[in-house]
């Protein structure tokens, strides 16, 4: 059969912490023309400790674009028009591998785990009250959260990445630079850098110079010899070396809360987004000023899509349990068989009956930055049944939320008018519902919802040397949204949102 005529494409790689997705964009219209998805393993081998597989990260990377590949063709779409490969990826998550085997020295260690706590003490006693230049150079508060504390325990823990950095083998990286390294050849020439937003969440990054800083590796006690170069997100950083796709640019990388915000075309000051994924993350563009927070948010790199373009911050309230807490539901309580049938249980009551769910698996992130809190299901009654419990769940990603955008207007000023949401968990109603009549202001949610994936398609697409996606905003002003206005009253709304604070306090002191 013929093949059907159509303009450049775009494919981007969005490497999340529950899947792995490929999509192909036409670079003209915006449209999705076809994806594949994957679930990634998590493992908890200890308490508070969550890793992943960077091969089986990889491997799913590459069934990913295959499968992509083959679906085009049979929609008879000639997959030569891929012109350009953008990667978006779950931010933090540190991989150290070997540059000469190409082997991953040990597993990735996941955002969300908790065994740097004591790491965190001891650093954080060596920062002077006064002067905390980690914050002021970052952007971050010390926390488990962020890479340089990660990589600081494989230098203490494992012998393999000790000898390795010895032996000058050793390179580090978030997702992103090991998926890049991998794809444009590995241990045959692979390109060994990441981008500015993946690299400002590595603590180990100066955001005002954009560049590595000496005094934080020496306060981590990170070798600058492992870490890798820092490029635009926006740039061919080399090519496709494998695959059907071999050959192609590799030309966008953004963090995945920074390519939502592309994706939704916050490209002004003071316009924000909500990403519901395996956490759930609100980033306001401050354009080009970098703001410090008062209220418990942290300061990031949204974007710099060129070379010689400028950067632009952002303001980021980060929550670390969000879908998280539907697939602990499923998979260790085992009351859903999938994350969708929450919506169903949870629509059976339509209320959590006094029921109160505060999933700090991980303590707590903004605006509270409590390591010692964990979760708590509270207000319980003999009546309380599992859809109670499931509609709690739902609702503590709304308070989490509503937090957040409390802190944000705080900070800036001028209170959001609506809030542009996306993500995985955004397909549920109910929950979009909710949070409409938690924040009292409408929710809107793009009909496109792979924002994500979108953005560092655009990233890729607009790098020099490829030019087939134009970033002007009027190019999606077609896109059409779905809205969700607030149905209850402000004040039934406040009264259940100062109960949930209630259960925040009880959340907190749990481990000393
Ligand atoms: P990530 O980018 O972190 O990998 P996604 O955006 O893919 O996450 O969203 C996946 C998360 O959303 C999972 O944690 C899953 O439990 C949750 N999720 C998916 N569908 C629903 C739904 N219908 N209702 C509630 N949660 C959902």
């Amino acid at each position: 059969a013929k093949k059907a005529v159509l303009g450049p494409l775009v494919g981007a790689v969005d490497q999340g912490t529950s899947s792995t997705r490929f999509l192909v964009f036409n670079s003209k219209t915006a449209e999705l023309l076809s994806h594949h998805q994957v679930e990634i393993k998590q493992e908890f081998p200890k308490e508070g400790w969550v890793e992943q597989d960077p091969k089986e990260i990889l491997m799913s990377v590459y069934e990913c674009i295959e499968k992509t590949c083959e679906k085009l063709e049979q929609l008879n779409i000639d997959i030569s028009n891929i012109k350009a490969i953008g990667v978006s990826n779950q931010r933090e998550t540190t991989v150290v591998w070997d540059k000469i085997t190409g082997e991953p020295l040990y597993n990735a260690v996941v955002w969300l785990d908790l065994r740097t706590q004591s790491t965190v003490e001891n650093l954080s006693k060596r920062i002077p009250g006064n002067n905390n230049f980690v914050k002021s150079k970052t952007g971050l508060p010390l926390s488990t959260y962020f890479s340089a504390v990660k990589v600081r325990w494989l230098l203490d823990n494992v012998k393999e990445v000790q000898k390795a950095v010895e032996e000058d083998r050793a390179l580090f990286g978030t997702i992103d630079s090991w998926l890049i390294w991998s794809l444009t050849g590995g241990t045959n020439g692979g390109v060994h850098c990441t981008d500015v937003t993946n690299a400002s969440r590595t603590m180990l990054f100066n955001i005002h110079s954009l560049q590595w800083d000496k005094e934080l590796c020496d306060f981590f006690g990170i070798p600058m010899k492992i870490l890798p170069n820092v490029r635009s997100s926006s740039e061919i950083y080399g090519l496709m070396k494998a695959g059907s796709l071999e050959g192609v640019p590799i030309s966008g990388c953004l963090g995945d809360q920074s390519a939502a915000l592309v994706g939704q075309m916050c490209f002004r000051d003071g316009q924000a987004k909500n990403t519901y994924g395996t956490g759930c993350f609100l980033l306001c563009n401050t354009g080009r000023k970098c703001v410090f927070s008062e209220h418990g948010l942290l300061t990031t790199v949204a974007y710099k899509l060129g070379r010689d373009k400028p950067v632009y911050y952002a303001l980021e309230g980060s929550v670390a349990i969000a879908g998280a807490v539907i697939r602990w539901l499923r998979d260790n309580l085992g009351i859903i068989r999938s994350s969708d049938e929450i919506e169903k249980l949870a629509k059976e009551v339509g209320t959590s009956y006094g029921c109160y769910f505060v999933p700090a698996f991980s303590g707590l992130y903004a605006p509270y930055w409590e390591p010692s809190a964990r979760g708590i299901i509270c207000g319980l009654t003999q009546f309380t049944n599992k859809c109670h419990i499931a509609f709690a769940a739902l609702e503590a990603v709304c308070f989490q939320t509503r937090e957040i955008l409390d802190a944000m207007n705080r900070d800036c000023g001028i209170p959001l008018s609506h809030l542009q949401v996306d993500g995985g968990m955004t397909n549920n109603k109910i929950l979009m519902q909710l949070q409409a009549d938690i924040l009292y202001i409408p929710v809107v949610k793009p009909s496109m919802p792979e924002t994500t994936a979108l953005g560092a398609a655009m990233a890729a697409g607009a790098a020099e040397g490829v030019g087939v996606w134009s970033l002007e905003p009027e190019d999606l002003s077609a896109v059409t949204m779905e809205r969700f206005e607030p149905q209850i009253n402000a004040e039934e709304s406040e009264i259940r949102y100062s109960t949930w604070k209630k259960a925040v306090m009880k959340s907190m002191g749990w481990v000393t």
